[in-house]
């Protein structure tokens, strides 16, 4: 096993090229290495979070700067765009790139970027890559895809045609949630130059010890993706046929609106699942607390299954009208699946549910 590399400094002179551990570490190389390989690119830079991720590739852009964003992209994200970029003079503008006539937009207003994010949290969207990169790559504009809710396993942006693959590595990657970090995929020489500035000049770096655990974590992904998606699914096909959840959505199942791309472009239909409830904010914080076997936190991809309430949790920083215009609503509820036995999750969702009149 690697040692942990707990040094801030380094020799001069020696062997690895190392100056200081802000601009690299033996630890973010190891787990650079591997990453690169599962992403099967060239390149992957590693930070400490998925958020120092996105700030990395946000801070490229420059004043007046157009990013064409999925109208449901994960709350922080929204935040950096709304609160932070914004103050830089980087313009958004939100679209919902299932909809047929959005790659056309990329073609009349020319972004400085497009971000993606497939499937979108919470709404588990799932995006035509293929698609949406060809418009982008004809009109000469970079794509970004934030992979986390899919992983490199499930899907790959880069062989899709995306110029970036973000990744934050807290969530399945390292799978045990006792670490964070963030990673940056991509083949092109050019933004890694830019991702390796921007992890040194922004102080974005992740620490060498979450690199160990994250690169610890990594050896068990198959495994642990797969029992995980196959606790989705049978969670998705339960929670379907149940009296008290008014929709499922989970693109493994052919209810989902975009089935026909999920099954083009990914390996899986991931392991998380998303359910309406017809039910108040009240009603929905009860059924969650009432769970034993998945308890209510913010994150997902851990072996721990986890339950959330997205309005007033991981999207709590988007205002109220945008919530109530993409469907985010007080009844809706996000189950990221663990590695427990199904017939555990089953029953304690049962009960659970049974709370609801
Ligand atoms: N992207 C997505 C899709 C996420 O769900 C999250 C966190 O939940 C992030 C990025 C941010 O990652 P981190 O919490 O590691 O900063």
């Amino acid at each position: 096993m690697p040692p942990i590399y707990a040094t801030s400094t380094f020799e001069h002179g020696n062997l690895g090229g190392f100056d200081y551990t802000r601009s690299g570490n033996p630890n973010f190389r190891i787990l650079e290495g591997v990453l690169a390989s599962v992403e099967a690119c060239t390149h992957a830079t590693v930070f400490g979070s998925g958020v120092s991720a996105i700030t990395a590739i946000a801070s490229t852009l420059s004043q007046g700067d157009l990013v064409l964003c999925e109208e449901n992209l994960y709350g922080c994200t929204v935040r950096l765009f709304d609160q932070v970029f914004a103050k830089f003079g980087v313009r958004t503008e939100w679209v919902d790139f299932t909809h047929p006539e959005a790659a056309a937009r990329i073609h009349e207003q020319k972004p400085a970027m497009v971000w993606l994010e497939s499937p979108t949290n919470p709404l588990l969207k799932v995006i035509d890559l293929d698609a949406v990169c060809s418009a982008a790559r004809c009109a000469g504009v970079p794509v970004v895809v934030d992979n986390t809710f899919a992983t490199a396993l499930v899907q790959r942006p880069l062989d899709l045609g995306a110029t970036l693959s973000l990744t934050s590595t807290t969530k399945y990657i390292n799978g045990h949630s006792d670490a964070l970090g963030g990673a940056v995929c991509t083949d092109d020489p050019s933004w890694h130059q830019k991702m390796v500035f921007a992890q040194k000049a922004l102080g974005l770096m992740p620490s060498p010890f979450d690199c160990w655990l994250i690169t610890r974590g990594i050896k068990t992904l198959p495994l642990r993706l797969k029992q995980q998606m196959a606790n989705a699914a049978a969670v998705a096909d339960h929670l379907a046929s149940h009296p008290s959840v008014s929709w499922v959505r989970y693109p493994g199942r052919d209810d989902h609106p975009q089935r026909a791309v999920a099954l083009r472009q990914m390996n899986g239909g991931g392991a998380i699942v998303t359910i309406g409830l017809n039910a108040s904010r009240e009603q929905a914080y009860a059924v969650c607390k009432a769970l034993r076997w998945f308890t209510m936190a913010e994150s997902l991809g851990g072996v721990e299954s986890l339950i959330c309430h997205p309005a007033t949790m991981t999207h709590a920083a988007v205002s109220t009208e945008i919530k109530e215009a993409l469907g985010i609503s007080d009844g809706l509820i996000r189950l990221s699946l663990g590695c427990e036995d199904i017939t555990d999750l089953l029953i304690d969702l049962d009960h659970a549910l049974a709370l609801l009149p």
